[in-house]
């Protein structure tokens, strides 16, 4: 069977067609700039890349324009829609109402509606893009795969936070944690590794968004984003954990109001405000290798939370077996990876720097010198964990 996963942000539209077969990606793309001027549709079917430049002015439109690009005589990769036996839609907020992935339904539409206020910013495009598959794809069956879900096994002392019980009871003020499917991936992925099921593992998630989690014998324990993706490590553009009294004081420094200083805290903050050059670390390595101190500062400050996280996350599992780094900057940067594992043998990580400079790209590699704590590097995998569990669904 082929199963579409679709990934709707707000202003844009990314999927893949799954062979389930083989578990082999026949075509994938994106689409960008949805009711933006300039949207355009980037679409891959093996070598073939084609570009498809027109206004979509919202997530139907969007759609469309793949299914039309999918089922294209030229460029597409099936016959007809009949072929794609199911959708896997990727759902950021669950809530409490879900704890894993469920059938879409008139029923599940409403629950996510109702938690929209939980992610003001992708579930409306999640759910517009829940709306317009079943409105195009009448009676193909759907799954939503949160990324939330994975957290859902975090004990109440972790995912509590400390204010009156009631911001609990009554407004479901707790921590949640994002980045679900690719912490599940990484872990799974880990533990076949190392052929054992009960081992403690950190999996890193580093990229524009960055998240650790605590995965005890498979199941999640603790993680470092919270009610939003804004809390824990220092991000691209976010700030991470801060004081809340920074806030109001920042606010009647600057007279923003609260949307704009949440939005200081969320796009021009983290890497990218400390150093003022950019959210991408490419660029920081570059600034910092030629003298920009505050590029070098944002670096070291991305480890440091990073490498802080690890050592809370073993002492809340009561000891370490693994720690993996996944996510554009866990796959790729080697200095960064170098960065945070130094000062971690304490731990029983003797991190190898030749290995970690050799390691290879796309594929899982070790970069460990004996050692009781190994640290892998594993390509996370997302939409495979929706195509899975959409399967599995059915
Ligand atoms: P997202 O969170 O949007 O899915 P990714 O996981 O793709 O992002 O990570 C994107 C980030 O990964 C980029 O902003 C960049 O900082 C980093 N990155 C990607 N490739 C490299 C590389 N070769 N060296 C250093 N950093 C990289």
């Amino acid at each position: 069977m082929k199963i579409l996963v679709i990934n709707a942000g707000s202003s844009s539209l990314k999927y893949q067609l799954i062979d389930m077969e083989n578990e082999s990606v026949v075509a994938k793309g994106a689409c960008e700039r949805i009711a933006i001027e300039g949207s355009k549709l980037e679409h891959k079917v093996g070598d073939k890349c084609v570009v498809v430049e027109q206004y979509m002015p919202d997530h139907t439109a969007a759609l469309q324009l793949v299914l039309n690009a999918l089922t294209d005589k030229e460029h597409g990769a099936v016959k007809s829609v009949d072929e794609i036996g199911a959708v896997g839609h990727r759902i950021l907020h669950s809530a409490e109402d879900f704890k894993g992935t469920v059938l879409v339904t008139d029923e599940t539409i409403a629950i996510c509606e109702k938690n929209t206020p939980l992610g003001p910013l992708h579930m409306p495009a999640n759910i517009a893009c829940v709306k317009a598959c079943r409105e195009i794809l009448k009676g193909k069956p759907m799954g939503m795969v949160f990324d939330t879900a994975f957290h859902s096994t975090m004990p109440k002392k972790a995912y509590m936070y400390g204010v009156p019980y009631d911001a609990y009871t009554n407004w479901q003020v707790r921590k949640y944690g994002f980045h679900g499917t690719s912490h599940k991936y990484v872990s799974g992925e880990a533990r076949k590794y190392l052929g054992r099921d009960d081992v403690k593992i950190v999996t890193c998630h580093l990229g524009n968004g960055s998240s650790l989690a605590a995965v005890k014998d498979g199941l999640c324990v603790d993680t470092s984003m919270g009610f939003t993706p804004s809390e824990g490590l220092v991000m691209g553009t976010r700030s991470g954990d801060i004081d809340p009294a920074v806030i109001e004081y920042i606010m009647d420094k600057s007279g923003m109001d609260i949307h704009q200083t949440l939005n200081y805290l969320n796009k021009k903050s983290g890497v990218l405000g400390i150093s003022g050059v950019s959210s991408d670390f490419r660029d920081l390595a570059k600034a910092a290798g030629e003298g920009n101190e505050r590029a070098a500062l944002a670096l070291d400050m991305f480890a440091y939370r990073v490498q802080k996280y690890i050592g809370a996350f073993a002492a809340a599992m009561g000891g370490l077996d693994c720690i993996v780094f996944t996510g554009g900057i866990g796959e790729n940067d080697k200095k960064m990876r170098e960065r945070i594992m130094n000062g971690l043998d304490f731990l029983g990580a003797n991190f190898d720097k030749e290995k970690n400079e050799n390691a290879p790209r796309g594929t899982i590699a070790e970069l460990n010198d004996g050692g009781k704590v190994k640290i892998l590097v594993i390509p996370t995998n997302e939409e495979l964990v929706i195509a899975r569990e959409t399967l599995a669904l059915l």
